[in-house]
């Protein structure tokens, strides 16, 4: 069946059911009278994806933390070690070096949405493969339609391709911004990077000064 019509046949259920108004909730949810769609009840309805290859070495979907009216919405690379563990992104060492780039710049990480281009964790923390990210960029449409967010700030090169699709060094990719569904998108270095090569770290915070000014409304 095509999805135009099994929308339809959704709708006439609807209308049977005695629903005539369906309301597109402004931040948070997708909601009809008979169902609320909204990021906790999404994650449980996803947990067991198994829509590509990744799902074998899965102990926890990562599916995504944070406020889901967010304005600031965060997207890196895949799941590590430690996030497969606890199913949350970012809990790691990488994780707390994030929180405090973010706090350096006035946000606290409970204000925005972390998630990553794939949920579930590549083995050996391998990039994921092109036909994975595909598999799995549903859930990370359908997260952005949901938050709605006005701000994205990327991390790192493989979310950078993933969404943006330029095949630039991320020194290339960070000299620009660019739009995603309305969203203005900063890109910078995976905090990982940043573990890796120190130096790395005032490029960084050049780019997060920028955000934040945006952000905050004084640039
Ligand atoms: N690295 C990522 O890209 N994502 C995480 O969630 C953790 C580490
Ligand atoms: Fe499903 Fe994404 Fe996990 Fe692949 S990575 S199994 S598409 S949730």
């Amino acid at each position: 069946m095509s999805l135009l019509r099994e929308i339809l046949e959704y709708l006439e259920f609807l209308n049977l059911s005695g629903i005539q108004d369906i309301f597109f909730d402004d931040r948070g949810s997708i909601e009809t009278l008979g169902m609320k769609k909204n990021i906790s009840s999404l994650r449980k309805e996803y947990k067991d994806c198994k829509k590509c290859r990744l799902w074998e070495g899965r102990i926890k979907f990562v599916y995504g933390e944070g406020n889901p009216k967010a304005r600031l919405m965060l997207i890196a690379e895949a799941p590590g070690a430690n996030e497969n563990v606890q199913g949350k992104p970012f809990v790691g060492r990488a994780g707390q070096l994030l929180t405090k780039m973010l706090a350096a710049i006035n946000i606290q990480r409970e204000d925005v949405f972390i998630t990553n281009v794939v949920k579930c964790r590549p083995p050996g923390n391998r990039n994921p493969k092109q036909d994975e990210i595909d598999a799995c960029s549903f859930y990370l449409k359908e997260q952005l339609e949901i938050i709605k967010p006005d701000y994205i700030l990327i991390m790192g090169r493989v979310a950078a391709n993933a969404l943006l699709n330029l095949n630039l060094p991320l020194k290339d990719y960070r000299k620009s911004t660019y739009e995603i569904n309305n969203a203005k998108v900063y890109v910078t270095y995976h905090p990982s990077a940043l573990l890796r090569t120190p130096d790395l770290k005032k490029f960084a915070w050049l780019d997060l000064q920028k955000l934040r000014d945006d952000y905050f409304n004084k640039g």
